[in-house]
């Protein structure tokens, strides 16, 4: 291992198969030339039936402290711990990357290399409305400009260090002072970055678009429903809905990252929990983005091109066809790796 300092990460850790997921992460975090060492949050349902409140104010001490954690997945019973932790850590930006994998079948011709960058807040999310009277509801849209910024800011760094242009999408012909005000803000960041061509489009034409020709598009910038759409169309696209890594930031005024939180988008999987038979792939997806986030890129790059790359030569796990099961799998990324 290195001598330089280890890195440290907060580890949130959930239901089903969040035990297996964190044992491949820590599986690979042993195999790279570099010191991890992870701190414990114990986010399980059974803690937060007797201790909902400690287990989220333990998530928020260590996230102040280490800034960067992984997270897996949790069980929702009357609370959203996502939407606790979203809150607490002013999480305003939401990163999917979704990107063929060479080899899974899919229903659609081409290459998708997509980044999905969402508003985390607002858009129809945050108000589950009201009853007019028996038959009639409503809720309010919001549209705010700080996560825009961020979330807009975001998009055109990206697109800046891949060299790809932005897309932002919206329904700014209908929504004119919502969606016109998303669209206002990412043209405003667009004028910053003079090397990046920025594009808009109406979401409903951009689906439409990406399926006939999913090459055009790279980096992708909406409101919080828009992405919260697409991140899964898109997910379709490549044939592995549930195979997705997401990574949720807050920011301070600047723009800079401040908090950054990385997890496997999938569900807990209580049907094959405790089996050793899931897929770790989108947790070891989102520790690669963690790795990346914290200047070890090329690290990152690698484990994300060992999975894919393990995946694409028929070492699979079941729900993928394949007979590996998770430790098996796990192995054969690291193997790549070296
Ligand atoms: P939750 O309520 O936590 O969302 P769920 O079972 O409703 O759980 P998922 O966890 O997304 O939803 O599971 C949907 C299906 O996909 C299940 O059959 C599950 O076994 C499978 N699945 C989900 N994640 C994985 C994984 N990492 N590896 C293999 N199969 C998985």
């Amino acid at each position: 291992m290195s001598s330089s300092s280890p890195l440290e990460i907060a580890e949130f850790h959930g239901d089903g198969i969040s035990n297996e997921l964190s044992k491949a992460v820590h599986a690979v975090a042993d195999a790279l030339p570099i010191d991890v060492n992870f701190h414990d949050v114990d986010m399980t349902l059974e803690r937060r039936r007797i201790d909902a409140e400690g287990s989220y104010s333990d998530a928020e001490a260590a996230m102040n402290k280490y800034r960067v954690a992984m997270k897996y997945p949790t069980v929702t019973e009357d609370v959203s711990p996502n939407k606790v932790l979203r809150e607490r850590f002013d999480f305003s930006v939401i990163h999917r990357p979704v990107a063929t994998i060479p080899g899974v079948e899919t229903r659609i011709r081409g290459t998708v290399d997509l980044h999905v960058v969402r508003i985390a807040t607002g858009g129809t999310y945050d108000d589950p409305g009201r009853l007019i009277g028996k038959d009639a509801a409503i809720s309010i849209r919001l549209i705010e400009r700080r996560p825009s910024y961020q979330a807009s800011m975001f998009a055109f760094r990206l697109a800046e260090k891949i060299g790809s242009d932005v897309t932002s999408a919206s329904k700014r012909t209908i929504q004119k002072h919502t969606d016109g005000l998303f669209e206002e803000v990412a043209a405003e960041v667009a004028q910053q970055f003079p090397n990046v061509k920025h594009q808009s489009e109406l979401f409903d034409a951009l689906l439409a678009k990406l399926i006939m020709n999913p090459e055009g598009y790279n980096v992708i910038v909406t409101p919080n429903e828009y992405g919260d759409f697409l991140s899964d169309a898109a997910c379709g696209m490549i044939g592995s809905i549930g195979l997705g890594a997401s990574a949720s930031y807050s920011f301070d005024n600047d723009g800079n990252i401040v908090l950054a939180m990385f997890d496997p988008a999938g569900g807990t999987a209580p049907d094959i929990a405790g089996q050793g038979l899931c897929n770790p792939s989108a947790a070891l997806w989102a520790f690669s983005m963690l790795l990346k986030h914290v200047g070890q890129s090329k690290l990152g790059d690698k484990l994300n091109a060992a999975v894919r790359d393990t995946i694409s030569s028929g070492n699979r796990t079941g729900d993928l066809g394949g007979s590996l099961n998770t430790e098996q799998f796990t192995e054969a990324v690291i193997a790549k790796m070296e």
